[in-house]
């Protein structure tokens, strides 16, 4: 078996993003890059199962700037990934993010809009009359405010962004090996070898962890055993209701509850409370939640929505960062050249493109080349150091 310069864990939309931004960059065209997935059909991994949205309404100015980012990139995504006449179609749809604020949380809503127009987001204010105006078949008695992103948010289809990457990172001589990785060699606090299930041990430079939910069972592997991202499933549920609902953003309501249109119907859910919100792998599906929470909810918020049908739903699992919900990267402060590329939480699918183009700068530079993304180092839980973001959905 060949050595490889860099492989990477895991071929979701965060490997793959990085197998495309790596081998498109001049810089590396000596190196041979592998990208080890062993289930090409990607059944259970949480980028298929995601519910796609993209919007630049954070807190933390890093996650603002991805998703900037982002929007750029996926505008012209058909363009950069086409692999000769081939554009794909990643569904981009800027049908904008609507969060709701009662009086309660108008403060906070305020505050993150201030930070949002700073960094360059296309963020409005609306009082309850311009949602009103604007929303008629929406209930706006108990709200104060709503911020509405009228370019650069909406939802795109996960399954053809990551194949898109995919496709194009195997045009430019990255290697998909259907395997799995199991272990690692390690040699005075280097990755030597990777050991996989069928090819068996390979020579590596530099491993990079894309597991998503499963990356601190591959952090283990390399003796990390300290790695805060755990799976934890959450529920799509999927509406079909004779209500239109002209103009329907991806809609969060004060309660964390959200709706988006996806074809002729909606898809809704919420994350549970952190006490009913165990680590688990499997993906078994309950109603409960629906029943005692997102529908009630949105009855109350949609009047329209009072009666509906439900249509097939599915449950994905989210690679939660334990300790601040936000995204882990690169090195690991005694094993140089495992890099992170984790923790994601519910906004991975949206930041894959700048993870993509940050991690594979990291690769080739040593450093970040276009945004900083230094505060989302491991060593930061070392020094107390977290990213709160207040906008985790
Ligand atoms: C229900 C749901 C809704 C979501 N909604 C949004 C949203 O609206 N917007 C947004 O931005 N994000 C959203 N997310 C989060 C987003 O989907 C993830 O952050 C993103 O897909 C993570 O991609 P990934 O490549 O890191 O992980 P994955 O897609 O899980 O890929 C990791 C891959 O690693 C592979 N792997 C595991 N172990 C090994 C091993 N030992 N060897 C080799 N390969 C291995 C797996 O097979 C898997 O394919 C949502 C997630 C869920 C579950």
């Amino acid at each position: 078996m060949p050595g490889y310069d860099v492989l990477i864990v895991g071929g979701g939309v965060v490997g793959s993003s990085l197998a495309y931004f790596l081998s498109a960059n001049e810089d590396s065209r000596n190196l041979q890059i592998a990208v080890v997935e062993p289930d090409p059909t990607y059944a259970r991994s949480s980028t298929a199962l995601s519910v796609g949205g993209i919007r630049q309404q954070f807190s933390t100015p890093e996650n603002i700037a991805l998703s900037l980012f982002s929007a750029e990139f996926f505008r012209k995504a058909p363009r950069l990934l086409a692999v000769g006449p081939d554009e794909p179609d990643l569904g981009f749809e800027e049908r904008g993010y609507l969060f709701l604020a009662s009086s309660e949380g108008l403060q906070i809503l305020e505050q993150n809009l201030e930070r949002q127009k700073r960094s360059g987001a296309d963020i409005h204010l609306l009082r309850p009359e311009d949602l009103a105006d604007r929303f008629p078949w929406m209930n706006v008695s108990d709200l104060s405010a709503g911020s509405f992103g009228a370019s650069g948010e909406g939802w795109l289809d996960p399954h053809s962004l990551l194949q898109a990457f995919r496709k194009k990172a195997q045009s430019q001589r990255v290697e998909y090996l259907t395997d799995r990785v199991m272990g690692f060699l390690m040699s005075g606090g280097h990755v030597k070898e990777t050991s996989l299930a069928e090819a068996g041990s390979v020579p590596v430079g530099k491993v990079v962890n894309a597991a998503g939910p499963y990356a601190a069972e591959v952090a283990g592997l390399a003796g990390v055993s300290d790695f805060p991202v755990r799976p934890r499933k959450r529920f799509v549920y999927r509406i079909q209701t004779p209500a239109k609902l002209p103009g329907c953003p991806l809609l969060i309501d004060p309660s964390g509850v959200y709706l988006r249109p996806e074809g002729d119907g909606f898809l809704c859910g919420v994350s549970p409370p952190e006490a009913l919100d165990p680590d688990t792998l499997d993906l078994d599906m309950e109603y409960g939640l629906f029943h005692d929470t997102v529908w009630p909810t949105l009855a109350h918020r949609v009047p329209a929505l009072d009666s509906l049908r439900l249509g097939p739903s599915w449950a994905g699992h989210y690679a939660f960062n334990t300790l601040d919900q936000n995204a882990i990267l690169g090195p690991h402060p005694e094993v140089e050249n495992l890099l992170f590329a984790n923790g994601f939480s519910g906004h991975g699918l949206q930041q894959s493109p700048g993870i993509g183009r940050g991690i594979s700068e990291l690769i080739l530079y040593g450093d970040y080349q276009t945004l900083d993304l230094t505060r989302f180092a491991f060593h930061r839980f070392a020094e107390g150091a977290l990213v709160l973001e207040e906008n985790v959905v």
